[in-house]
Order: C-alpha cells, then structure tokens, then sequence
C-alpha cells in the first residue's frame, strides 16, 4: 500500500495500463498534477476516469503566461482536486528578475488560493529555495509538500518548520546520493512521502526508461531500507500521511 504523491500521468506513456500496473504492484492512489490550465483540466478528467487517481491543478514556473486565477479557483471545487500543483519557483534558466518577480506572483498567488480552499500545494523548487521558502513562510497555516526533495538536511529542517511534508522520488535510489538518503533515513515519519514524479525522476536501476507509477516501489524499497523498516510498514506510514495531509482523498 503506497501513494504516489506527484505524478504527470497524462504525459505516461498508455496511462490506463500505467495505473493499472500500479495497482497491482500495490500503489493504491496516485496524485496527478497539473502544470498549466489545459493539464490541469485534464488530471481532473484522468481522476474522474479512475477510482485510484486523484487530480492537483496547477501552473508550473516555467510557463510564459499568467495563470487565470478565476477558472483554477473554480477547479478547485471539484472534489476530485486534493491539492493545488505543480506550482513553485524555478530559477534553473537564470531567469531575468522580471521573469521570476511574475513566477513569485504566480506562486503566491495560488499559494492563496489553496489557503482558502483548505487545500495543500505541491511544491516545485529550483534554484530557487531561499525565494520558495520566503513566500512560504509568509502564508502560516499554509500545508504542504516539498516535491521530489533533492535539497541538504539543513534545508529539510527549514520547511520541516514550516510544517511541510518531504516528498522523496528516484533521486534517492542512487548510491551517489548520500546526502540525501540521510535526510530520508532522518525524516520525521510523519513527514515523509513518496513519488515518482512520472514519466520524469526515474530510479537508479531504470535509468534511460520513462519513469511509471508502479515504479515507485523502487523508491520505497530503498527508503524502507534506510529508515531499517519493512516495506509494508513504510507503506502504512506514507499513506497514513498522505491521506492526511491530501484529506479530500479520504
Ligand atoms: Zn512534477
């Protein structure tokens, strides 16, 4: 029993066999996102089609538009839609200042949008964790998920404060990683999720292959590992909080 918490399962390859495979290899609930109003439709429509997929409607960083703020509030009324995502800062291009002075805006702006709605974020950082972790800090009572967490334990410790959630993908299947395969043996348990961040974020063993949902096992074996527990009762912990935090999956 595991969920996956951030997938692009309408940019896998075959979705419907994907979840399927995913089922059977024991991920019971997947959490699609979107990245801009189109995909975001979308994950609402992939959630309505399968019992196990839930939707997060979002608009990503790297995106030259402005989000309509107006047609996401109304998304997210749907109750299908258990988180607003994939949204964040990215400052991997080294965007010009006006450039991530609009991604800031946007970011807020729907970091509000989920405040009100009583929904948590799916949180994308890139170059960008001082800046990210600023907007966030200035939104108390604002939950969520740091999405295929990659950074230092010191920067875990600084959105653990915040009460976020990390969220570890295939990044730390690899030996290379030490670092932060500390920072996931350390997680608080209640803190800790998973994801594969599909067809993105593979695993170390499948590198060069489009990354699947029900590769999520990869990850978990290696987390259960880490933290010296079995794999069924990393699958309890994760989806306890998974169903916790995403509370409309309930
Ligand atoms: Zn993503």
């Amino acid at each position: 029993m595991l969920v996956d918490t951030h997938l692009h399962l309408e940019e896998v390859e075959d979705s419907d066999a994907a979840v399927e495979e995913a089922v059977a290899a024991g991920v019971t609930a997947m959490i699609t996102m979107g990245t801009d109003l189109a995909s975001s439709v979308r994950a609402v429509e992939l959630a309505e089609r399968h019992d196990t997929v839930f939707a997060a409607v979002g608009h990503h960083a790297m995106n030259d538009a402005d989000p309509d703020l107006a047609a996401f509030a109304r998304l997210l009324d749907d109750p299908l839609v258990v988180a607003v995502g994939e949204i964040g800062l990215d400052g991997g291009g080294q965007p010009g200042y006006a450039q991530m002075e609009r991604q800031m805006g946007w970011f807020g702006a729907l970091c509000d949008l989920a405040h009100e709605h009583g929904l948590p974020v799916s949180v994308h950082v890139r170059e960008s964790e001082e800046l990210v972790y600023r907007v966030l800090r200035a939104r108390p009572g604002l939950t969520g998920v740091m999405h295929y967490f990659s950074l230092d334990q010191e920067w875990a410790e600084r959105f653990l404060g915040l009460g976020f959630h990390l969220s570890f993908a295939g990044l730390v299947t690899r030996a290379t990683r030490g670092g932060l395969r500390e920072v996931a043996r350390a997680c608080p348990a209640d803190r800790l999720l998973l994801e594969t961040d599909s067809p993105y974020g593979q695993a170390h063993k499948r590198m060069g292959t489009p990354n699947r949902p029900a590769y999520l096992l990869d990850t978990a074996e290696v987390v259960a590992e880490l933290r010296g527990i079995s794999l069924d009762a990393l699958g309890e912990l994760e989806t306890a909080n998974a169903l916790r935090i995403f509370s409309r999956m309930r």
